[in-house]
């Protein structure tokens, strides 16, 4: 195997990061109208060799924390002596909606949808431009980190091209529990990075304005072993990896009638065709409907509060190939079991890279 070039210095923001350095950079964004300017923070490890640029971002909707903290656990782990190419970890995209704990801009748009932004354009449209000229286009392979919305959650998920084989080949490393081959939104960052040639995972996992222990060890540990794939880092021990388990579609089961409802089935939960997945009943309990699962799938995402309107998108179900739903659900079991949930505790051990 060929000797691993050594690594040239990078420049972010005008900031130079030399090799084996790493540098906490402030992407100028905007001035409050306190007079203090917004900056969106920046760690970038510059590895003493060459290889690719990933970028981890999150909170680009500015409710959802979990990848905060998985941004956190990841920088503490990656040494800039042993890193081969550069880390580009950016915890807080959306400034803005973090300080106001909003998935939006102050204008109410959503940074996802405004990529690749303009110079001239609304807020939302401005930031992404600076946050992709100045950050996206000059990295190789990204992991963008996300939670379901607020009033939701999410299954630890990744959505990503698969007809892409580098992006396909990151998806396998990262060992999520469900994987979908899903179409992009216009104005995402995905789509608009997949268009220029790079290749993109998007993580879901977990709630707005709650940490999930669970979707962020995943998540921690889905970085890290793309960071290994990329051979970014050291791979010290070689582990079987996990089976890639794909849904074939997913679709959301609308509420059938307003009301309060009391769901039966939990997230990862395998559901049979006509399976009860809740009821729904009016506060003196009349009327109350059953609400049914209309395929045999799996609970990827869930609403989380128990008031429900007519036409509410309650339950997100994952539907398999024949014989897959089975595997499927003993990968998902066997992670959930390996990273469980400890609900408002969060104290968990931050895994080490053996
Ligand atoms: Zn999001």
């Amino acid at each position: 195997m060929a000797r691993a070039k050594a690594n040239r210095p990078v420049l972010f923001s005008g900031v130079e990061v030399k090799p084996g350095q790493r540098q906490t950079i402030h992407l100028d964004v905007a001035q409050l109208y306190t007079h203090t300017p917004l900056t969106i923070p920046m760690e970038v490890v510059n590895g003493r060799l060459q290889g690719p640029v990933l970028l981890i971002s999150a909170a680009i909707h500015g409710d959802e924390l979990n990848g905060v903290e998985v941004v956190r656990q990841i920088l503490s782990l990656v040494d800039p002596h042993k890193l081969k190419g550069t880390l580009v970890a950016v915890p807080v995209v959306n400034v803005f909606g973090f300080l106001q704990k909003s998935r939006y801009l102050p204008d109410r748009r959503d940074l996802n949808r405004s990529f690749p932004g303009s110079l001239k354009g609304s807020i939302a449209a401005r930031l992404a431009n600076q946050f992709f000229n100045q950050v996206v286009s000059r990295c190789s392979h990204i992991i963008d980190l996300h939670t379901a919305a607020v009033h939701r959650t999410n299954l630890p998920q990744l959505r990503v091209n698969l007809d892409d084989p580098v992006s396909a080949a990151m998806a396998q490393a990262f060992g999520a529990p469900v994987v979908i081959n899903a179409a992009t939104r216009d104005g995402s960052l995905r789509a608009v990075a997949q268009a220029e040639g790079i290749p993109v995972l998007t993580y879901e996992g977990g709630e707005a304005l709650r940490f999930d222990s669970s979707a962020i060890s995943m998540a921690v540990k889905g970085c890290i072993r793309v960071m290994r794939s990329l051979g970014m880092q050291p791979s010290r021990r070689r582990s079987p990896p996990h089976p890639m388990v794909v849904a074939r579609s997913t679709s959301w089961v609308r509420a059938e009638q307003d009301g309060i409802i009391r769901s039966q089935v939990a997230l990862g939960a395998k559901v049979q065709k006509g399976e009860v997945l809740a009821k729904i009943a009016a506060p003196l309990g009349h009327g109350e409907f059953t609400l049914l699962a209309p395929k045999e799938g799996i609970v990827i995402g869930q609403h989380t509060l128990p008031l429900v309107n007519e036409g509410d998108a309650l339950f997100h179900l994952a539907y398999f190939e024949q014989q897959q739903v089975e595997e499927a659900q003993a990968h998902i079991d066997s992670l959930l079991e390996e990273e469980p949930n400890h609900g408002m505790v969060y104290d968990v051990e931050e895994p080490g890279l053996t």
